[in-house]
């Protein structure tokens, strides 16, 4: 441990890093006391050599160290099955019954650069800094300790690993993915796994989804929304539900188990809709769900849109957006924010009055104050008052550490739309 580089940072950075914040650029270093490998572990101290934690180094990323612990620690089995076990235990607390959840939220739970999902008995990682792909031997061995998964995929298959100078990879770690049980007796039409094409069920609130682990959309599954799915259905007993952005329908499913009177919901994405159909037949939910492939942006338009002196009868009790984030950067929030106006002024035209829209901004360079006045600009613009019904957040396996900005995503409202 004393042979250890140390990271000196410069007069005035250490303030955020003792406040809890994983990330140290470049700019912010003084000197490294010695030389030492991409990838090893490092200490950090400020200019006036007071020690602010250990983490690992790589000169060939923007963010040169990552914090892995604020004081000296071994970075072993044992750290990593003292920092899962801590990840489990808040899961079991604030999400008590989950059977499919994230297991660590990367800087969330203090394991900056590790993805960890739970799918039933799969867990599939992702590990996107050098540092912590170093170490996927020592946390695959403490992840088959802890869970006795059937298997642990990898699905390191994100192009931001190319910052960290890391290749695309994707595989399995350890089990095999061939033999699955169903979660349930009986399962789904298919039941377990399929080998051929790595489809798996999972339980998400009592429902079966199909996910796809090694082509899905992040690892898989929307689980962030897991308990948004529950709070919004509550707003869905006897209504005509529109489900926008619907992907493989955890909201319609929810909103149809709890009473919808009928769902239709669009994507662009044919796969997502016959996932989507299925996963309806799956859990004999399909009866009033329709689904559509259609371009939002042009189905609220062609929806709203009223020929002169015709009135447009607003059809829907309640209008759900999930839209993929229209941000990839700041430079994009300017277009980003007119995306989002746009698809809110049409929900609320389609509202009826008393009606509900349930709406989510995934973009963390949208923070959650400008995403209610995009959202009061759109209902200036078609005439309606709200009234806030609900506040969203990323449900508790992806833990927000306020000090920690850009850990700080997922939000959402329900507004109660009147005339
Ligand atoms: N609500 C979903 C997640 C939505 S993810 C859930 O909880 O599972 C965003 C979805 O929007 C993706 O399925 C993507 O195919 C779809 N999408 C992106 N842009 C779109 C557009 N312009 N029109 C329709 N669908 C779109």
């Amino acid at each position: 441990m004393d042979k250890l580089s140390t990271v000196i940072l410069k007069p005035g950075e250490a303030d955020r890093v003792a406040g809890g914040h994983p990330w140290i650029y470049q700019g912010s270093i003084l000197r490294l006391t010695q030389p030492v490998e991409d990838g090893g572990l490092v200490q950090i101290k400020d200019h006036r050599q007071r020690l602010l934690g250990v983490g690992f180094y790589n000169s060939k990323s923007k963010i040169q160290v990552r914090v892995l612990a604020r004081d000296r620690v071994e970075v072993d089995d044992a750290f990593f099955a003292g920092r899962i076990q801590a990840a489990v235990a808040w899961r079991q607390k604030y999400l008590p019954g989950a059977t499919s959840f994230r297991v660590v939220n990367a800087e969330g739970d203090f394991l900056s650069g590790l993805i960890v999902d739970k799918y039933e008995e799969v867990l599939v990682i992702q590990t996107s800094s050098l540092g912590m792909d170093r170490h996927k031997a020592a946390i695959t061995r403490v992840l088959e300790n802890i869970f006795q998964p059937r298997a642990i995929l990898e699905r390191n298959d994100m192009s931001s690993r190319s910052f960290e100078g890391l290749p695309e990879v994707q595989g399995i770690l350890a089990g095999s993915l061939g033999e699955g049980q169903p979660p349930v007796a009986g399962g789904g039409p298919e039941g377990g796994t399929d080998a051929a094409s790595r489809r798996s069920w999972i339980r998400i609130n009592d429902l079966e989804f199909f996910v796809n682990l090694t082509a899905g959309h992040k690892t898989g599954f929307y689980l962030d929304q897991q308990v948004n799915y529950r709070r919004v259905a509550e707003l869905a007993k006897g209504a005509r539900v529109l489900d926008c952005f619907c992907f493989q329908g955890g909201f319609s499913l929810h909103a149809a188990r709890a009473g919808a009177v009928s769902i239709h919901a669009l994507d662009q994405s044919q796969e997502a809709l016959d996932t989507a159909r299925q996963n309806a037949e799956a859990n004999h939910l399909s009866g009033g769900c329709t689904f559509e492939a259609a371009n939002v942006f042009d189905w609220l338009k062609a929806h709203t849109t009223t020929r002169p002196n015709e009135k447009l009868i607003p059809k829907f009790d309640l209008v759900i957006l999930d839209p993929p984030s229209f941000t990839r950067n700041r430079s994009s929030i300017p277009e980003a924010m007119r995306g989002y106006k746009e698809i809110h002024l049409r929900a609320f035209k389609l509202v009826r009055p008393g009606g509900t829209v349930a709406t989510f901004c995934c973009s963390h360079h949208v923070d959650a104050g400008m995403f209610q006045e995009v959202i009061l600009e759109a209902a200036f613009d078609a005439r309606r008052v709200l009234r806030r019904v609900a506040a969203y957040q990323p449900s508790p396996d992806h833990p927000v550490v306020p000090a920690i900005p850009e850990s700080e995503y997922l939000k959402g409202f329900a507004f109660e739309v009147l005339a």
